[in-house]
């Protein structure tokens, strides 16, 4: 009898790979997301215009490709910070005239994805969303990438199916993005799960993105996280930042200050280029 994996993998039309070498280049700016490691960097949560801006022009500084920051935020308690919404987008805007920064958001509600994507250069559908159908169908009809997160209890085949939703719909610039899933442990937020990478991208021509902030939820581990990403093959990173991550809104124990990821930054584009280099001269 075949498995359940299989079914689900024989549904798949758009998201699988053709052939062995078949890659999707998304285009942003002078950005070639799948090319080369494409860095995403910012706040947890839009706060106010200094937070966001001056952490923008910091992360800009040590070499961060997008901006990310959160407007709409999915919190497990109704009674947290849910973000700034509008105001926070206006503000994701001015970051964006300030540093040229492309900018990552998310949206949580089909009925905001079509002015949400007026601000955003990449709409983020978060782990919590991964299956929210409607969700995705919105997102497929925008001419905006998508930036789908791995919901934390979904396997690849799942994960592979909600990105076939947004293809099905006529948008073929999806990127994935490993953020970790529940398992016993409770050390870490999450466990990341570093083997989705080269696992994912063996079936699939999309980029694929890992996040070791929400992955581990704890600073002093994002680091080698960062370097085992690229070592296994990811075509991006997100990384929280904060101007002062001890007063952040939201997630505070997983943002680095601007210096902290200014040090990273360095060693991890010091792999990237090892890689290539290595790429270049067919090791
Ligand atoms: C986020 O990136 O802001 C976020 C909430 O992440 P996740 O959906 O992975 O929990
Ligand atoms: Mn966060």
């Amino acid at each position: 009898m075949r498995n359940d994996w299989l079914i689900r993998m024989d549904n798949l039309r758009l998201v699988k790979k053709t052939d062995l070498h078949q890659k999707t280049t998304i285009n942003i700016n002078d950005l070639r997301i799948g090319e080369s490691l494409t860095v995403i960097a910012g706040p947890c949560s839009v706060e106010s215009e200094r937070q966001t801006i001056e952490t923008a022009i910091k992360v800009k500084e040590a070499g961060a490709d997008m901006l990310r920051g959160g407007a709409f935020k999915p919190r497990t308690s109704p009674y947290a910070f849910q973000g700034l919404g509008l105001e926070g987008l206006k503000i994701l805007e001015m970051a964006k005239r300030e540093t040229g920064l492309p900018i990552v958001t998310e949206a949580v509600d089909p009925r905001d994805v079509s002015w949400v994507s007026e601000f955003a250069d990449v709409i983020q559908i978060g782990a919590r969303n991964m299956q929210n159908f409607s969700l995705l169908k919105e997102v497929g009809r925008i001419d905006k990438p998508v930036l789908l997160k791995r919901g934390m209890y979904s396997t690849l085949a799942e994960w592979l199916n909600c990105a076939e939703y947004i293809l099905a719909e006529g948008n073929p610039n999806v990127m994935l993005c490993e953020r970790g899933i529940r398992t016993f442990e409770t050390y870490t937020r999450n466990t990341l799960d570093l083997s989705m990478v080269p696992a994912i991208k063996s079936e699939t021509h999309l980029p694929v993105f890992v996040d070791p902030s929400h992955g581990t939820g704890r600073k002093h581990l994002i680091e080698s996280m960062i370097m085992a990403a690229i070592s296994a093959g990811t075509d991006g990173l997100i990384v929280e930042v904060h101007i002062n991550p001890e007063q952040a809104m939201s997630d505070a124990r997983q943002q680095f200050t601007p210096e902290e990821f200014s040090a990273i930054m360095e060693k991890a584009r010091a792999l990237e280029a090892f890689y290539k280099n290595n790429e270049k001269s067919g090791k």
